[in-house]
């Protein structure tokens, strides 16, 4: 009796499209058969030629001596602030930056750094307000540390940081014996955005995390780079985060594949996107700010529309569209690998016909 059920509920799954984010990327078979040929050895013991092949990699398309294979983002970005910054030192960081927002309060907890916020615009912070916040030597002051930017800012909407800024940034961190991290999640978004090599954007941080598994589509895992010297340190943090990992080569082969093959082709997500924007746009009672669609992100705001986020959501999620919540009124769709125009299709089909202007919503 319970075939039938199984498979009108494998129908629908097929159906789904899954807007929420990047990070649902599968690996692609390349990946999976990079994962079984991988040659691998204890990482601990520094004998796996597949991490330090994908560290390499990463290290040299940024521009940097080293690079350090992390379980993921979060902990990239926690093992490069812990080596920067310690108990009651000062991270200068955007008051809507990932290290702030969504790390569980890791900077408290592990570095044990206090976070000075910065509103940006955009997710930029003035490079002005930077130079203010600095602290100066007094009895009464944290020690300023270090400086994070996000790049491209995931809760402004993907968006790019201009290179001034960055340039502007880092001279003024230079000033001040101050550090600057970049959290560079999704910056070969932005370097494909802006048609630069990453190296470019790079150059302007002392330390720089990004991730495999979003738009790249790896399945596991994020690069930290800096100087040789620094890696070093990081991997002491790594260790104590538990982040020593064995035989990690079956995880890091499909970080090769995503590096080299899987960059060019986030130009794709970012045309998805836009299109996907300027549809969403044209739809009664959304709005979006379609200056904001620099990379594979779209935030939509609701509220004309009479609907709570969560009941927005609903009514999309049992129609088979995935988004989520950003905000009181907003919603993120992300553009990837494994949604098409198709998808896009599919959700802009269904919105047309089902929403209403604000004036007949009764
Ligand atoms: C996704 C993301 C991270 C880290 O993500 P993990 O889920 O920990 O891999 C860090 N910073 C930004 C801006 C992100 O978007």
């Amino acid at each position: 009796m319970k075939v039938p059920h199984l498979r009108w509920e494998r129908d629908r799954m097929s159906q789904i499209s899954d807007f929420r984010s990047d990070t649902v990327t599968k690996p692609t078979d390349a990946m999976r058969d990079a994962m079984r040929e991988a040659v691998v050895g204890d990482d601990v013991y520094g004998e796996d030629e597949t991490v330090r092949q994908l560290e390499q990699l990463a290290a040299e398309l940024m521009g940097k001596e080293a690079g350090l294979f992390v379980t993921s983002g979060t902990q990239g970005n926690q093992v490069a602030i812990a080596t920067h910054a310690g108990r009651g030192d000062e991270v200068i960081a955007e008051s809507e930056s990932h290290v702030f927002y969504y790390e569980a309060g890791a900077v408290a907890a592990i570095a044990g750094a206090q976070l000075r916020q910065l509103p940006g615009k955009r997710g930029v912070m003035d490079p002005e307000h930077i130079r203010e916040a600095i602290r100066t030597p007094n009895i009464h002051h944290p020690v300023t540390k270090l400086i994070c930017v996000e790049n491209t800012h995931n809760r402004a909407g993907g968006t790019v940081i201009p290179e001034a800024a960055l340039r502007e940034t880092a001279n003024i961190a230079r000033e001040h014996g101050v550090a600057v991290h970049m959290d560079g999640a999704r910056l070969f978004n932005a370097a494909v955005a802006m048609n630069v090599p990453v190296a470019e954007l790079a150059a302007h941080a002392d330390s720089v995390q990004v991730c495999l598994s979003k738009g790249l589509c790896a399945p596991i895992g994020s690069v930290l780079v800096s100087s040789r010297e620094f890696i070093e340190r990081a991997r002491v943090w790594r260790k104590r985060l538990g982040g020593g990992m064995r035989q990690a080569g079956v995880i890091a082969a499909p970080g090769i594949i995503a590096l080299s093959t899987m960059v060019e082709r986030l130009e794709e997500d970012h045309r998805l996107a836009t299109r996907l924007a300027s549809e969403l746009a044209s739809l009664p009672g959304l709005e979006v700010n379609l200056s904001l669609v620099d990379t594979n992100i779209v935030l939509v705001d609701i509220a004309k529309t009479g609907y709570t986020v969560d009941e927005f959501l609903a009514v999309l999620a049992e129609e088979g569209f995935l988004a989520t919540s950003f905000g009181k009124t907003v919603l993120r769709f992300v553009t990837h690998r494994d949604v098409s125009d198709v998808d896009v299709d599919r959700l802009i089909s269904y919105l047309s016909s089902h929403l209403r202007r604000p004036s007949e919503v009764h």
